[in-house]
């Protein structure tokens, strides 16, 4: 029996997208194999890496002075890809802190340069995203970063700031979930295995002017340039992951493209979200502006009574909703291929949780 699956990530994905792979994996498009096995040089794979690539730019709109690159190592290695192709422009970059993601990009980068904090919600244990203005950043910095949504603290920046440099965002938590106006940034990237396909694919958006400014120290295999010289297939890329995204993706544009999914998302958020705020047990510590519509963390007060959820919450085919061993506590992920149907499943048995425990 499948479960609803409230894991941050890897996460669910859409179940017509695992019923197609599952229908080709033995033979894909009449090749006579999966395509876990075929060349990436092979005529049919390449059908997939397009498609790929061109649904991304269309479903995301991305404008032609940019480049959708296929990448791997995951968001955490563009921590250390980001400086090292950027930070040439002036040695200076600045950092939002809003969580322990953008701790760990902030931490990465003071190796290459001179990295300022620019600001940082860790004063309230990051439940709120900070005000910042244009003069919050240094006006030679070369790039300003920011973690757009917070997967562990159940935050998200609702308007982007403006910037006087490039603004560089980790999107991994929430891509495809919201329009993202890509002309606004520098640089977007995203782990594949939150809101795209099965891990082991990274997608970088990068406007092409940034391309090939890496620092001589750069290693071949973090240089954008190298992966977007090829097409993103200067190596083997991980092909798999490729395939699921594009199905992600036609199953997105299916259902009515970006704006279409976060209709439902923005739905599926309020149920919960309201329900835990008229709740007697359960809370949910976010700044009400800030709460992020993919990640819900929420607690009860009592450690003990959390263990308690999480495991008769298992029992009922609501699984992976611990909350991070950072925080503690639950945490609903409700990524664009949770049904609707699997939040208020969850929201039924909160409420019965909460009559029985009073
Ligand atoms: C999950 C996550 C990461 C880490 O992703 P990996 O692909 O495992 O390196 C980084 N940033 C954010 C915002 C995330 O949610």
């Amino acid at each position: 029996m499948r479960v609803y699956n409230f894991s941050a990530g890897p996460s669910m994905l859409f179940e017509d997208v695992l019923k197609e792979a599952q229908a080709s994996f033995l033979d894909y498009e009449n090749s006579g194999m999966s395509v876990t096995e075929m060349s990436h040089r092979a005529k049919v794979y390449d059908g997939i890496h397009n498609e790929c690539l061109a649904l991304f730019t269309e479903l995301m709109k991305v404008p032609d002075d940019y480049q959708v690159l296929l990448l791997q190592g995951g968001a955490s290695q563009q921590f250390d890809a980001i400086p090292l192709n950027l930070i040439s422009a002036t040695g200076k970059a600045d950092y939002v802190v809003t969580g322990n993601f953008a701790n760990l990009a902030y931490k990465s980068a003071k190796k290459y340069g001179d990295i300022a904090l620019a600001a940082s919600s860790e004063d309230k244990t990051y439940t709120y995203i900070p005000k910042v203005t244009i003069d919050s950043f240094r006006k030679d910095a070369s790039y300003v970063h920011i973690t757009s949504n917070n997967t562990i603290f159940g935050t998200r920046w609702k308007e982007f700031p403006e910037t006087p440099c490039p603004l560089v965002a980790d999107v991994s938590s929430e891509i495809l979930s919201r329009d993202i106006d890509v002309s606004k940034f520098g640089l977007l990237y995203a782990g594949a295995q939150k809101n795209i396909s099965a891990a082991g694919l990274t997608v970088v958006i990068v406007r092409k002017d940034l391309i090939g400014k890496e620092l001589p120290i750069c290693p071949t295999m973090l240089a954008y340039k190298t992966q977007a010289d090829k097409n993103s297939l200067y190596n083997t890329p991980p092909a798999f992951s490729i395939y699921i995204a594009m199905l992600t993706l036609r199953h997105i544009k299916k259902m009515g493209g970006i704006s279409a999914i976060n209709k439902i998302n923005v739905e599926k958020a309020a149920m919960l979200y309201d329900f835990i705020d008229n709740s007697t047990l359960f809370k949910n510590y976010v700044n009400k502006e800030d709460r992020s519509i993919m990640n819900v963390p929420f607690v009860t007060g009592s450690e003990e009574l959390d263990a308690k959820f999480v495991k008769e919450a298992a029992a009922n085919g609501l699984v992976s909703i611990k909350g991070h061993r950072l925080v503690g506590g639950m945490r609903a992920s409700i990524y664009n291929a949770m049904p609707v149907e699997g939040v208020k499943k969850l929201i039924e048995f909160m409420k019965k949780f909460e009559l029985e425990n009073k």
